[in-house]
């Protein structure tokens, strides 16, 4: 039997780095294909059903059912690609075996180190095995260390048919960190019932509730005549505009907002002149109410700027993103509750805290898929600081398994 870190260091290797410039095709690059048929061959090799590679780079699998009880259909999906942010290129993992609570040297770059006075996580990992990069580039452990878990998963149903299992689905899907792979995957054809990215970080992570989020684009249409004439006539679309953002909540800005508190973010403008201005406003909140009300907000301002100044001043098109995930889950939530189980069951607390942002699974659920992120256990992701503690990896790989035999045991 693979050992899971033998599987991730192999996954780790391979450069997947996905490129959020391109528009207009998936995979954004040609080297996703490379792990995608290296995991087709794998799953071929482990005897599972309907292994399909399509022309997108979505890789999908079965493992049919081996018990007469009826169980819902479950599927696990990862992603192949690594951020966009930072090189994949030529990984040169580094495995500390007993890792002492000091300074980790990242010997690509000589005296960078990773630290516990800068990363104190680390310290809860104190004699432990980390997997560290050797500082040039990311580990991509998000998400590798869930296509290892998952496929470590696999591998012990298969060559243990005495654990009684539903059918699994598996998805290794591209373009995660573009934020628009997911798009294109074919959920009714996909057929699960319930599903769980294993897509999150520290050990113990499981997440199902995301913002709701919207996009609020404002333009502001001004008057420009001759300034010395200007008196009575002039309409001086930056003033308008600046009017319209001093007219929104000032303490409900990202950088004031945390937990569970929503914001409106300016996040774009265009460099403006009298005539006209162009902005783009994140709108967020994980309360469905308060988030309706985020938008209706929006609206008495964009109303009141037409009023004084008149009709057509400002322009206002809201366009709703995606939508908190918790809704959808609410109705099924055993979904939830039996990944706490086998978290538990195996003495791992589990920690769930409101995502400040969207995930595939996100999307997912709204295409009616229910899908919670589970831990795969790296931190520091994006970046030469990412880390994965072994031991978090083969829980990973544990509880994924764990919550194929609750779901057959009924
Ligand atoms: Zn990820």
């Amino acid at each position: 039997m693979t050992d899971v870190l033998e599987r991730f260091l192999r996954y780790a290797k391979i450069n997947t780095r996905s490129d959020d410039e391109v528009k207009d095709r998936v995979p954004t690059t040609e080297v996703q294909w490379d792990l995608a048929r290296l995991l087709e061959k794998e799953l071929n090799e482990l005897g599972l059903e309907d292994v399909r590679l399509n022309e997108q780079c979505f890789l999908t699998a079965t493992l049919l059912t081996n018990t007469a009880k009826k169980a819902p259909v479950i599927a696990f999906l990862a992603h192949l690609d690594t951020s966009t942010d930072f090189s994949g290129e030529n990984v040169r993992p580094q495995i500390i075996e007993n890792y002492d609570g000091g300074d980790i040297p990242l010997k690509g770059k000589p005296g960078m180190l990773l630290s516990p006075k800068e990363f104190p996580d680390l310290l809860k990992y104190k004699n432990q095995a980390l997997v560290t990069t050797d500082g040039t580039t990311l580990l991509g452990a998000d998400d590798k260390a869930g296509i290892a878990a998952i496929m470590s998963a696999f591998e012990h149903l298969v060559t243990h048919p005495e654990i009684r299992h539903g059918t699994v689905r598996v998805a290794f899907t591209p373009d995660e960190e573009t934020s628009y792979g997911i798009e294109h995957f074919d959920v009714p054809g996909f057929g699960a019932d319930l599903a769980y990215t294993v897509d999150g970080g520290a050990l113990g992570e499981l997440e199902y509730e995301n913002f709701n989020a919207a996009r609020a684009y404002v333009t502001t249409h001004g008057k420009s005549v001759h300034t010395g004439d200007a008196k009575g006539v002039m309409v001086n679309a930056m003033l308008v505009f600046f009017e319209f953002n001093a007219l929104l909540p000032v303490e409900q800005r990202p950088e004031y907002a945390e937990g569970r508190e929503g914001f409106y973010h300016l996040w774009k403008m265009s460099a403006g002149c009298v005539e006209q201005v162009e902005g783009v406003y994140l709108l967020r909140d994980h309360d469905a109410g308060k988030f309706e009300r985020k938008i209706q907000m929006v609206q008495e301002c964009a109303d009141f700027i037409n009023q004084k100044y008149g009709e057509g001043t400002l322009t206002l098109r809201v366009e709703r993103q995606y939508r908190n995930m918790r809704e959808v889950l609410e109705p099924v939530f055993h979904v939830v509750e039996i990944a706490e189980r086998a978290m538990r069951e195996l003495g791992l607390e589990p920690v769930s805290r409101p995502i400040r942002g969207g995930t595939d699974g996100a999307r997912l659920s709204y295409q009616g898929l229910p899908t919670p992120n589970l831990f795969a256990g790296g931190h520091n992701f994006h970046g030469p600081y990412e880390f994965l503690p072994v031991e978090s990896l083969r829980h990973c790989a544990r509880v994924i398994q764990r919550i194929i035999e609750l779901y057959a045991a009924g």
